[in-house]
């Protein structure tokens, strides 16, 4: 009986934890109220959503590349026994993003800005890491709190679903990471890079990259850095991080990049 009062007690306790660090908004970084089972149906939902809002490419053989690219990195994350789609965007920006439920979407600027295999890896590893973290379902519980798996799933909202994929894929407020986040998803992100075997300096060359367009063209890459907050420091630990992986045997180009390149750069 005590000890049911106490755990009662406790579970009380965390409840107004959780909702005390729910209202603080910020402070919510890590706290999730949806499951992945309902991330993965949601996934479902939105996958159809940001069809309507971005040029989602036809194109079997560039998605392909990009998708077998992805297949070897969520293989090294805690949720690759769960379905992951690959969608290649047409649009010029350097830019990539992932959505609850699996999915990663990359824009046919970024695979043309890439210089090989491993800068296109290191980008499709960030942001299966963001997927693999929950980082974006953490987001929509900041935003829409309780019951927005809920409310997407049952309908109850039916403008839920179009509403976060404009959000996600035009780079608005519930897209936008934390620098936590970010730091999370770069660290994991060089860990399935290397553990993929592809070598993970990629990423580091790939924001670098990034950050000189920003000086050159800033609207080029202007929602990768609204969504990612990007600093030379970042870059500066993603090299630390990937020097502790021996780069022998890893892979840094592959006999298909320089066509897939050409490929995105014809649209
Ligand atoms: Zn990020």
């Amino acid at each position: 009986m005590r000890r049911t009062s106490l755990r009662l007690a406790f579970l009380l306790f965390l409840t107004s934890l959780s909702l005390g660090s729910l209202l603080l908004g910020g402070c919510a970084s890590g706290f999730n109220l949806v499951s992945v089972d309902e991330e993965w149906e949601m996934g479902r939902q939105l996958e159809q959503d940001v069809a309507r809002q971005v040029d989602v490419l036809n194109d079997a053989t560039l998605t392909s590349y990009v998708n077998q690219i992805g297949q070897r990195i969520i293989n090294q994350t805690e949720l690759s026994n769960r379905p992951w789609r690959f969608h290649v965007v047409r649009d010029d920006a350097i830019n990539a993003f992932n959505v609850p439920g699996g999915l990663v979407y990359v824009n046919t600027g970024l695979i043309a800005a890439a210089d090989n295999t491993a800068e296109l890896a290191g980008v499709i590893a960030h942001e299966v890491a963001h997927g693999a973290a929950r980082h974006g379902t953490e987001r929509m519980t900041q935003a829409y709190g309780l019951n927005v798996a809920a409310a997407l799933l049952l309908g109850q909202d039916p403008g839920l679903g179009a509403q976060i994929a404009a959000q996600i894929a035009g780079g608005g407020a519930i897209a936008k990471f934390s620098r936590d986040d970010e730091r999370e998803a770069d660290v994991r992100g060089v860990r399935y890079m290397a553990r993929a075997g592809y070598n993970p300096e990629g990423m580091a060359t790939m924001f670098e990259k990034l950050v000189a367009d920003r000086r050159r063209d800033p609207s080029s890459v202007e929602q990768f850095f609204s969504t990612h907050p990007l600093t030379e420091d970042r870059i500066t630990d993603v090299r630390r991080e990937a020097r502790k992986y021996p780069a022998r045997g890893l892979t840094t180009n592959d006999g298909q990049f320089a066509s897939m390149r050409a490929r995105a750069n014809r649209y």
